[in-house]
């Protein structure tokens, strides 16, 4: 039988335990896989593009389990009321090939993006940090602003979206959480006195959420929201002045901020940083820039975390999704003895 985690039982394992408290858990997770980075299989994940949007497939293993997303990116859709990211994901025992846990991941998505986000800021920002811009006010937001909470302890919100309603929305879930919010009316203004800039926009096209001139000394960019070519948020200009920091570089120079410079400019692996393996800020005046656009081992971690909170709960389900004739050889068997069952 394979585990399943539906969208309530994970929304119901998030509210048991406190959003705050698996992001942190998430994020050591995340840490944890980062660090073991050379035992994984990697590749960019496989893309099927279309005029409005990506389906892509995210597979990774580290040789005792193996697992991989569907995950889409389709930025018209909120105008359709449906969301732009949606997922689902599996793990699987590398022994005998079978599946064994099998969980929604659009929520477990936004979890491990933001356990993702502030795992590298820990590392990369300066450690004065009080105040982050949140730009893109949709569904990753609050989870950014709650992981960067919990694991750095910013308290210090400034809101920017173009449409407004998108950063009431958010105000509205994060009130009452510990913030201190301030809503902006541009880019500009959001991230004046900012330490930390999160980009987090949807758009399918080359956008310029941010301009050279509006980057400040100092500052850690968190670009999350441009993830796929031809799709990206900061000007050229602004990579130009940063280190560079990926997830995996042959994915990232397909999909990330990177894919605006050649192919052979200088970028760091974060995993390089996190093992002590590369340095990451060297000083105060460095603006350092997490040029995220997902990779698989970050879902491998959100898996494995669900995986084991699920564990220490007794109400789950299981899904009858591997065939399992007493005679292994005899599938065709199964034919007749649910023949005769009925
Ligand atoms: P969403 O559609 O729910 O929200 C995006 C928000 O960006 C909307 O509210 C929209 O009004 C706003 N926006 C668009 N253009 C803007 C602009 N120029 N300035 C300010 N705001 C603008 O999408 P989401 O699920 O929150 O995802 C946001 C982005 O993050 C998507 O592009 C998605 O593909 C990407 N993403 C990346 C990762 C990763 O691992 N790097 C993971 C999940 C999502």
């Amino acid at each position: 039988m394979v585990q399943f985690v539906s969208v309530s039982k994970i929304l119901d394992l998030v509210n048991k335990h406190g959003v705050e408290t698996v992001l942190k858990g998430m994020t050591e997770y995340v840490e944890e896989d980062y660090r073991r980075w050379s035992l994984f299989d990697k590749t960019p994940r496989v893309a099927s593009h279309s005029k409005v949007g990506v389906i892509e497939l995210m597979p990774t293993s580290d040789g005792e389990l193996y697992s991989f997303k569907y995950v889409n990116g389709h930025p018209k859709n909120t105008k359709e009321g449906k969301q732009t990211v949606t997922a689902f994901g599996m793990l699987a025992d590398v022994d005998t090939g079978y599946p064994f846990f099998l969980s929604e991941m659009t929520v477990l998505t936004a979890l491990r993006t933001a356990a993702t986000s502030v795992m590298a800021a820990k590392h990369l920002a300066r450690a004065d940090s009080k105040t982050m811009a949140i730009i893109g006010n949709g569904a990753q937001s609050e989870f950014q602003a709650l992981a960067f909470k919990a694991v750095m302890g910013i308290t210090n919100l400034r809101l920017f979206d173009t449409d407004a309603e998108a950063t009431e929305k958010c105000a509205a879930n994060l009130d009452g959480k510990g913030f201190t919010i301030t809503i902006c009316r541009s880019s500009e203004e959001a991230i004046t006195g900012a330490d930390i800039i999160t980009t987090v926009t949807a758009d399918k096209q080359q956008a310029t959420i941010l301009t050279d001139n509006m980057v400040g000394a100092g500052v850690h960019i968190n670009a999350i929201g441009g993830d796929c070519p031809g799709k990206t948020e900061l000007h050229k200009d602004i990579l130009l002045r940063s280190k560079i920091f990926v997830e995996y570089p042959e994915q990232t120079r397909i999909e990330g901020e990177i894919q605006q410079l050649d192919d052979d400019y200088p970028v760091v692996e974060l995993w390089e940083v996190i093992t002590g393996a590369a340095e990451g800020r060297t000083t105060e005046r460095d603006i350092t820039l997490f040029d995220s656009v997902g990779f698989a081992i970050e879902d491998f971690s959100g898996l494995r975390y669900i995986y084991d909170l699920v564990k220490q709960d007794e109400a789950t389900q299981d899904l009858e999704m591997i065939a399992e004739p007493a005679d292994p050889r005899n599938l065709f068997g199964l034919l007749e003895v649910k023949q005769a069952a009925e």
